[in-house]
């Protein structure tokens, strides 16, 4: 039976490698990739990926790559978990999918119960999404909600960062503050006021790191202050901003940043769409990594390590208790999703929390120092300004020289030079203008952290060899 699967399996692959070409040029006919360019819209298609096993993926050319980046930091318990697979069938054969407006279903009651059991503080509602972006725009429609239904309907700008990513929906959309997301596309920019970006490689000149923070939270302060917490309903945040480079906001910014909040009646959006579910070795980073509760949390991608399309949003008791004793009992937060707590998702979460609990997510606070350490010898090459990081994500950050450390004065396409040298060695990376960023599998090993290391070095070394 195994050796039938063996060789069914080897079928598949090698049909999957001889179909890469046409797949591609059908692709280039008929599929618009995400976040093309105006110049090649709907036929950006490159690299056809057949297959994954644990930490590797398998071009069309039936080459083995490292998944640098996980899929885009969400294949946490790795590729191809077999467990995964059969609970989506079993799941499908038992009920493939009910209608969450009237009846509802066993595994998201179950999968709602063990995340509230996660989450901090008095986080224990739970509305199942589709994703990440409408995990924001769902806590960003809640705010609304909840402002109208006590009384305040003036309370609804909503504060972000720059070198945000929330999300590609209109709202979610709006709050994005990376360089590029913005340029041409248009935005609830009314309802959006932009703080700086908390990224301390990036501060200004001559300032500390702990003058940057106090200048952070100064800023924070003083534009509630301008405003008026009368007219703000939410900051949005990530832990760790993970699209923007990984930015690892100074020490205890956070925290103050969330008692400003608490003081002003602003409810905190705790975006941790990438660092839930293991990325930073836990299962939720906002209180164990960072100390703080906030009111609400965002989550997606790792929830399902990739394998279904889920995401959500905790709320705390205290809103909930606040809507059912408001005077209006009779309003109704007008927001659903006709795949809300869709069954198949919610029995592969449960699936997946099981392995994140069993074991990966202890291994993932194990292997992260090795991770990090071994990333930053990066550093010793002439282009690497900084590497940084948390638990398993880090950034590799290209410069044109140390004194400057100016990104612009580089190739821009540098992080994409990285990429290509990498996939012939063996490695697929996430570029980001001139960035690299790493978020791999949670199940990597350390002689597997030494092979990307290895080759992620060899990359920019050839891309050096480049630019010369
Ligand atoms: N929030 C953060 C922090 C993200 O990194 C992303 C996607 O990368 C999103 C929201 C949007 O999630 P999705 O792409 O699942 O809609």
């Amino acid at each position: 039976m195994a050796a039938m699967r063996e060789i069914r399996r080897n079928a598949l692959t090698a049909t999957a490698i001889a179909a890469s070409e046409d797949a591609v040029e059908t692709a280039r006919r008929h599929l618009v990739q995400p976040w093309p360019f105006a110049g090649s819209v709907g036929a950006e298609a490159r690299a056809l990926i057949g297959e994954g096993d644990g930490i590797y993926i398998t071009d069309g050319d039936g080459k083995r790559l490292i998944d640098g980046p996980a899929g885009m930091w969400c294949v946490n318990v790795g590729h191809r978990r077999k467990e995964l697979a059969e609970v989506m069938y079993d799941q499908a054969m038992a009920l493939s999918y009910n209608t969450p407006w009237y009846t509802m279903n066993a595994p998201s009651a179950e999968l709602a119960e063990r995340i509230a059991g996660h989450a901090p503080g008095d986080l224990s509602h739970v509305f199942f999404t589709t994703g990440g972006s409408s995990a924001v725009e769902t806590a960003l429609r809640f705010m609304q909600f909840y402002n109208n239904v006590r009384g305040r309907p003036e309370k609804k700008l909503i504060l972000s960062r720059g070198g945000a990513y929330h999300g590609s929906t209109y709202l979610s959309a709006s709050l994005n503050g990376r360089p590029r997301d913005r340029d041409w596309m248009d935005g609830a920019d009314e309802l959006i006021v932009k703080l700086s970006s908390p990224n301390p490689f990036r501060r200004p000149a001559g300032m500390s790191v702990g003058d940057f923070a106090d200048f952070l939270v100064d800023e924070f302060a003083e534009t509630v202050a301008r405003i008026g917490a009368g007219r703000i309903g939410a900051f949005v945040g990530e832990p760790v901003q993970a699209s923007g480079g990984v930015v690892i906001a100074p020490d205890g910014y956070l925290r103050r940043i969330r008692e400003i909040c608490r003081q002003n009646d602003i409810l905190y959006v705790s975006d941790e769409v990438v660092t839930a579910f293991g990325r930073l070795g836990h299962v939720f980073a906002s209180d164990d990594v960072f100390g703080i509760e906030p009111d609400m949390i965002t989550f997606a991608k790792g929830v399902t390590s990739g394998y279904f399309p889920l995401g959500g949003v905790v709320i705390s008791a205290r809103l909930m208790e606040e809507l059912r004793r408001s005077n209006h009992p009779d309003a109704m937060f007008g927001h659903g999703l006709t795949y809300t707590s869709h069954p198949v998702g919610c029995a592969v979460a449960l699936r997946n929390l099981d392995l994140l609990e069993g074991g990966v997510l202890e291994h993932a606070r194990q292997v992260a120092p090795y991770f990090q350490a071994k990333l930053k010898t990066l550093e010793e090459l002439p282009l690497v300004g900084e590497v940084r990081g948390a638990g398993l994500m880090a950034c590799v950050e290209c410069v044109a020289d140390r004194e400057s450390n100016d990104p612009l004065l580089i190739d821009k396409d540098v992080g994409k030079r990285i990429d290509a040298h990498c996939h012939e060695l063996g490695l697929l990376v996430r570029p980001l203008i001139n960035m690299c960023v790493m978020s791999p599998p949670l199940v990597i090993s350390t002689e597997q952290i030494d092979d990307m290391v290895a080759i992620l070095r060899e990359g920019i070394s050839r891309t050096m060899e480049d630019l010369r």
